[in-house]
């Protein structure tokens, strides 16, 4: 395309280079589309990269999240729909509904580790709330709005930021209603509080105390929009198996009993549907606003070895990297590594097990070595030095507990 001037012509490649220069010289910015598209809301953050697809998305995940591969996927494809419809440039009638999602998983398989990493990838504010702190409006605790709250605090108090950034809610499952039979005593962190998080996660204008909470009721509100927050929920869901178990189940006793054959037993989980969230106290309006419902796989002794070596950021990695910092090259032997896989699994922590167990095996090296400074060139960890220094430790004692 040529546009045409007084004297001469010039032509959309020169036009672009030239803005490229302007931009450079004058805001020292790159162009909007090597960063991402930029939103509507004009912030520089919080855009997908471009020609970022969810595969793309899901190899980056793999970087630093172990196994999950069914959550990852339902991750990927959700983050990227959310994204795809921020940057849906005119509303016409086909308008994308938000793809809030909810994990479900036990206790640390990864949930918080795959909201956080992917808020990372996508430079977007990223909150962790609890759910067990809020309650009822009215009584002590927090209402739900400070969620965001915590949003504005993490982008320095920029709106435009918080409204395309990520939250995730932690500890969903604590606010389902108790039981069918409503008690004298009012359910003030249940069934009132999942009331309040409807609105928020369709999308809708709400008052947020900038610093939170109710002790500066002289504070101004600020209005925040939610439209384009995605909001992440997790939750362990405890005894959902036997709901789930229950639902499988009926499959078999009607005529059409092909479906349960190959059910497996030892992973319900993966069978989980919006039905079973229903079941286990939440509401079917706050169901039906977290559409996307994958779940996480429990850790297995092979996976936890996995993320003890695998991991860009794994543990043995940051142990040797501050041997390293001591000149110290730190090896584990492969026995060592299956022993303390095997104990994370014995202590039913998850992947936060292994972290104990690492600070207890290695502490007293790092006691120790700093002030050998010279002397020590290589240090080996072999499972009898694990198993003896995790003998002495106050850990072991957690298996009886
Ligand atoms: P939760 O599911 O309870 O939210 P987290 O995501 O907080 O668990 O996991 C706790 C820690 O365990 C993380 O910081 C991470 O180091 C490790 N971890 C858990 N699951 C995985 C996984 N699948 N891959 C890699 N690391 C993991």
């Amino acid at each position: 395309m040529l546009i045409a001037g007084i004297n001469a012509h010039i032509c959309e490649v020169c036009i672009e280079q030239a803005f490229d220069i302007i931009q450079e010289e004058l805001y020292g910015k790159k162009r909007p589309a090597e960063e991402g598209v930029q939103g509507t809301s004009g912030s520089k953050q919080g855009a997908l990269p471009v020609n970022v697809t969810p595969k793309d998305i899901k190899s980056h995940l793999d970087q630093y999240v172990i196994g999950q591969n069914e959550a990852k996927k339902f991750l990927s494809v959700a983050v990227y729909n959310h994204y795809k419809r921020l940057n849906q440039k005119e509303k016409d009638e086909v308008e994308i509904e938000k793809s809030n999602i909810l994990l479900v998983g036990r206790t640390g398989t990864g949930k918080t580790l795959l909201a956080k990493t992917i808020a990372k990838y996508l430079n977007v504010p990223f909150a962790i709330v609890d759910a067990t702190v809020f309650t009822e409006a009215g009584y002590v605790g927090e209402d739900v709005e400070s969620i965001l709250s915590r949003l504005l605090q993490v982008c320095d108090y920029d709106v435009a930021a918080a409204e395309r950034g990520i939250v995730y809610i932690d500890e969903i499952d604590k606010i389902a209603r108790k039981g069918d039979n409503p008690s004298i005593t009012r359910d003030v962190s249940g069934e009132g509080v999942q009331q309040a998080l409807l609105k928020m996660l369709e999308g809708t204008d709400v008052n947020v105390p900038p610093q939170g909470g109710r002790k500066h009721p002289e504070q101004k509100m600020v209005k925040v929009n939610t439209e384009n927050i995605l909001f992440i929920c997790g939750g362990a869901f405890d005894g959902i198996e036997k709901t789930i178990a229950r639902r499988v189940n009926t499959h078999v006793i009607g005529f059409n009993n092909s479906g349960a054959e190959g059910v497996d037993r030892e992973n319900l989980l993966q069978y989980i549907s919006h039905q079973d969230m229903k079941s286990y106290g939440l509401i079917p309006e706050l169901v039906g606003r977290l559409p996307v419902l994958t779940f996480l796989d429990p850790l297995d002794q092979e996976a936890l070895k996995r993320i003890l070596v695998e991991p860009r950021n794994s543990l043995l990695r940051q142990y040797q990297k501050l041997f390293a910092l001591e000149d110290i090259q730190l090896h584990f032997s492969e026995d060592a590594i299956e022993y303390i896989a095997a104990k994370a699994l014995e202590f039913n922590l998850g992947a936060r097990g292994l972290r104990s167990i690492c600070e207890a095996i290695m502490t007293d090296a790092m006691f120790e070595l700093p002030s050998e400074k010279g002397q020590v060139r290589e240090f080996l960890v072999t499972e009898a030095y694990a198993r003896e220094k995790l003998r002495r430790s106050k850990l072991n004692h957690l298996k009886a507990a």
